[in-house]
């Protein structure tokens, strides 16, 4: 995900936030002054009714950070690596790098979020018997009574049973269970999470046809995103069924032309960029191990008079954050990763040894369905 603002890391775990959660914030912070607590505690002045929803807002996004950072934490106990948390529009991503490794990871991984949400909801909700019985301002007690009703809706929508969603996971942990096929199962849950996005636009555009709410496009939107994932879900889970246990090495790329992390701008695009007809490039370093990966993209907005000081490190994703494979592991495991766009690297005794881009994917694919 691009255009994201990097705010540290929490538990090790880097954490990262859209900017379109600042619009988000705005629309609540706004919502909140102007309407919802005026309605359920009236008679306030205004700055208590802007202070109070400003507050509630962050403790909004701190509790989303918490459902997100649950899938994480669980994950990682599990072995499996977070590539980074990220905030956006929709409440939160836990981008992992691996896979579960076994129906109960997916389960617990998958439930730990809206359990997160629950309990949020639930401290929210003793939050709202401690105010009202130690006679705290009414819109203080209203701003905890929305909080604990938002948390409430987010578990909820997030256990509807379609992937990408948190339900869509556990549905695919349960058939996974029952028949032992994890591309089966990923792909039944791809399939519902198509169906549930469906039926979110159609309720979206029903309500603003009928009933002239335009809310109701808030509700086509989220049933939109989730269509476009549930679809690339299935990509991803057809690449795994087609690939099977193929190793990584015979679908990478092995000459990868890669730049090296201290060249400069300048000289990394007259020597290597100019020469392939790429859009994103390795890193290499002296060790020959992989320390990175460039994008053009990045390189291009490199102003003219900084790019033969720039050092290329400066621009590249930094090694941590790129999806990085041993060369024996199945092919299909980088189909996450490379349906996310990201370029990924393959290695040998820590040493870089090819890369595998969404080209490499699909003609690996078409060559398996000739054979
Ligand atoms: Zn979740």
């Amino acid at each position: 995900m691009t255009q994201t603002l990097r705010l540290g890391r929490v538990a090790g775990i880097p954490v990262g936030v859209h900017w379109s959660v600042l619009v988000i914030m705005a629309l609540l912070v706004q919502g909140l002054a102007t309407t919802v607590l005026p309605a359920s505690a009236p008679g306030q002045p205004a700055w208590a009714y802007w202070s109070v929803a400003a507050g509630a807002s962050v403790l909004f996004l701190l509790s989303l950070l918490a459902h997100e950072l649950a899938h994480a934490i669980v994950a990682r106990g599990f072995g499996i690596r977070v590539q980074r948390v990220t905030l956006w529009l929709l409440g939160g991503v836990a981008e992992l790098t691996d896979e579960a490794p076994h129906p109960r990871a997916d389960l617990l991984v998958a439930a730990s979020g809206p359990l997160t949400s629950v309990l949020a909801g639930a401290t929210f909700a003793a939050g709202v018997v401690a105010t009202s019985a130690l006679g705290a301002p009414a819109v203080l007690t209203a701003a905890l009574i929305w909080l604990a009703l938002i948390n409430g809706v987010l578990a909820v929508f997030n256990l509807l049973p379609g992937a990408p969603l948190d339900g869509g996971r556990v549905l695919r942990a349960i058939l996974w269970r029952v028949h032992g096929d994890r591309d089966r199962a990923s792909l039944a849950a791809a399939r519902a999470g198509h169906g549930i996005g469906l039926i979110l636009v159609i309720a979206g555009l029903a309500q603003v046809l009928f009933t002239g709410q335009l809310r109701g496009l808030w509700l086509a939107l989220v049933g939109w995103f989730l269509v476009s994932a549930a679809t690339s879900e299935q990509a991803s889970a057809r690449y795994r069924a087609l690939l099977g246990k193929v190793p990584v090495r015979e679908i990478m790329n092995p000459y990868p032309l890669a730049g090296r992390p201290e060249q400069t701008v300048g000289d990394f695009t007259r020597t290597v960029a100019a020469r392939a007809h790429h859009r994103a490039f390795p890193l290499r370093d002296w060790y020959g191990r992989p320390a990175g990966v460039v994008q053009l993209a990045d390189v291009a907005r490199v102003p003219a008079d900084a790019r033969e000081s720039t050092p290329l490190s400066d621009v590249a994703t930094q090694p941590d954050l790129v999806p990085v494979i041993e060369a024996s592991r199945p092919a299909a495991e980088v189909a996450p990763a490379v349906a996310r766009g990201s370029l990924v690297l393959v290695v040998e005794d820590d040493l870089l040894v090819g890369v595998v881009s969404e080209a490499d994917m699909v003609r690996a694919t078409e060559l398996a369905r000739q054979s």
